[in-house]
């Protein structure tokens, strides 16, 4: 992969960097996740140290904050900079002409042509530019303009948090097999059966929690009553083991409404037990609707006893995140994914688009 580190002159240059502020905003117009912000920190201080003229490029997804400009002081205060805004791609050359500190372009789905990875639309975004950064590995399995296409108009590299998460998450892929344990959980089972289905070869136990437990126990042939489980349970299993030794489910509940909601004690003991003797823990998913604290003892456990491991500790997922940050427990772990579902399918062995475009699958 094509790392930014390799140039050496960056002075005047004129850098496009892909960044990731797509955070959710509360009803009090406050972001949440800001350690997702604080991570691009670094990439741009190096430029800006460097002498390059930065002008950033991402995206919103919440559909109820598209604009940059509603959070763009809130940027400025967590960065530790000022960010200037710019609201067209016209204004592109007019602003490197008049150079005045790191600007960030206005939510580029905005654009029509960002989604349908439009040659046309990257050509315009690219033509004022030396050199293309992307450092929103967040991104990256999506084929868009500002990801994918752009790639081939600039000279492009991987900032530094894509280095940085690419490499924690290949070596939690390639950590010897003994000794690693993946704790899977939450509900969209059709992102996380992939990941099972990847490593469970390669792993020490893969233990199970949430609705992607459910679908386990259903194919299995067990009663969960009214609990979550996936219409297509079915084909989303296809070609996995369920009885595979390997696999461990929970064997106790919290049930309400005849739903399984968490898992229960025997299950925690069970897991704790596991997760101590890891060597190498990556975890995605919640184990119960913790977001009630009725059925959130399963996590909140779980959270406490992977944090206190000696394993080299690996997290993702949004609310696997927001579920530990919580606790307090996030800067125990080694690694702390931005990536949610690009993390998901580059666990999942699939090829991202967004490291294709710098090189990285050879
Ligand atoms: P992440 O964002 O960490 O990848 P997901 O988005 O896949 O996690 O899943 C989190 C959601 O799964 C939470 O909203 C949680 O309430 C839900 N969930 C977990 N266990 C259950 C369950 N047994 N029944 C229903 N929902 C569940
Ligand atoms: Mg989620």
């Amino acid at each position: 992969m094509r790392a930014i580190q390799d140039i050496q002159d960056l002075k005047n240059k004129r850098v496009l960097l892909r960044v990731d502020f797509d955070v959710p905003v509360s009803a009090r117009d406050e972001v949440q996740e800001k350690f997702r912000i604080l991570k691009q920190k670094p990439m741009i201080d190096y430029l800006v140290e460097k002498g390059a003229k930065v002008v950033m490029v991402g995206h919103i997804s919440d559909p109820d904050v598209d604009s940059f400009g509603e959070i763009i002081l809130q940027l400025h205060l967590l960065l530790g900079k000022e960010v200037n805004f710019i609201r067209t791609i016209e204004e592109i050359p007019n602003y490197l002409e008049n150079y005045a500190g790191p600007a960030l372009l206005e939510n580029i789905r905005k654009f029509p042509g960002e989604k349908k990875n439009d040659k046309e639309f990257a050509l315009k975004l690219s033509k004022d530019f030396d050199i293309y950064i992307n450092n929103d590995f967040a991104v990256c399995h999506r084929k868009h303009a500002s990801v994918s296409a752009i790639a081939e108009l600039l000279p492009s590299f991987a900032g530094s948090l894509v280095q940085e998460e690419v490499t924690n998450l290949q070596k939690a892929i390639d950590a010897p097999k003994d000794g690693k344990v993946i704790i899977i959980g939450g509900a969209k089972a059709e992102t996380k059966i992939p990941i099972v289905k990847n490593l469970i070869n390669d792993a020490e136990l893969i233990l199970l929690g949430g609705v992607v437990a459910n679908d386990v126990l259903r194919e299995r042939g067990q009663d969960v009553g009214s609990s979550v489980v996936d219409e297509n349970y079915k084909e989303l299993l296809a070609g996995l083991n369920v009885n595979d030794s390997k696999l461990i489910v929970p064997e106790d509940f919290v049930v309400f409404d005849n739903k399984i909601l968490d898992i229960g004690d025997k299950t925690i003991k069970r897991y704790t037990d596991a997760i101590g003797r890891a060597s190498m823990i990556v975890w995605n998913g919640p184990m119960g609707l913790f977001e009630n604290p009725a059925f959130a003892m399963g996590t909140n456990e779980l959270a406490k006893v992977v944090a206190a491991s000696r394993a080299y500790k690996v997290i993702g997922g949004g609310d696997t995140i927001s579920a530990v940050d919580k606790l307090g427990l996030l800067g125990k772990f080694d690694f702390v994914s931005t990536g949610g579902g690009a993390m998901l399918a580059f666990l999942a062995g699939q090829r991202l688009p967004g490291l294709e475009a710098l090189g990285y699958y050879k």
